[in-house]
């Protein structure tokens, strides 16, 4: 099993370069945003809970988090492995990813972080705005909320995952495609 974790603050490129890695490896892609706004869309008891967390920037509960990513891993017996992207985005929701992985047999195999400057990822937010209809890129003082939050709550994963030595920094500015090899050449072999 090849599980990877795709980190890096919003805007860095993890949908984006997930797309990629998904087809290249076989792997199944877990994107908890995606599944919250599919949740959102499907007027879920889950979605109407995350979407007031989502649209300030919050976010959303790690208890409901964690135990919607579990059932979601449960769905695919039969996975290659997995891209986790935009999960873990606290240390809780780390331990309980590894508690969880690792009772399978199946741990994370590594921590990619993409590395993009703040200017940057404010920048391409507001881009993708104007085709995404997400209201969280739309408002520029949600996005200031989501990199704040980033760096308090989800910026310290990339400890937890480098004292098990399985962090890689990647620098996350150039073309997709450049991205894409930097990415592929810290993947391990397996
Ligand atoms: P981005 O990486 O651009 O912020 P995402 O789609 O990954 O976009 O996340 C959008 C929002 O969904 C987050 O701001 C947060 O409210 C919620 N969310 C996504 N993943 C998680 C998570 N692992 N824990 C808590 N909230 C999450």
């Amino acid at each position: 099993m090849l599980n990877i974790i795709l980190f890096g603050p919003p805007g860095a490129g993890k949908g984006t370069q997930s797309a990629y890695l998904v087809e290249h490896y076989g792997l199944v892609h877990l994107s908890t945003g995606d599944i919250f706004r599919a949740n959102i869309k499907g007027g879920t008891e889950l979605g109407q809970l995350a979407q007031s967390y989502m649209n300030q920037g919050q976010l959303v509960p790690d208890d409901v988090t964690i135990r919607m990513l579990e059932s979601e891993v449960a769905k695919h017996q039969e996975a290659k492995g997995f891209i986790f992207d935009g999960f873990p985005r606290t240390t809780a929701q780390a331990e309980a990813l590894d508690v969880f992985l690792n009772g399978r047999e199946t741990p994370v195999s590594c921590m990619l972080a993409l590395d993009v400057a703040e200017e940057e990822l404010k920048t391409r937010l507001l881009a993708r705005a104007e085709t995404s209809g997400r209201p969280d890129d739309a408002n520029p003082a949600v996005i200031q909320k989501r990199i704040d939050v980033y760096n308090a709550e989800t910026a310290p994963v990339a400890s937890h995952y480098a004292a098990q030595g399985k962090f890689t920094g990647v620098d996350g500015i150039g073309t997709i495609e450049e991205i894409t090899e930097r990415l592929q050449a810290a993947i391990p072999h397996h």
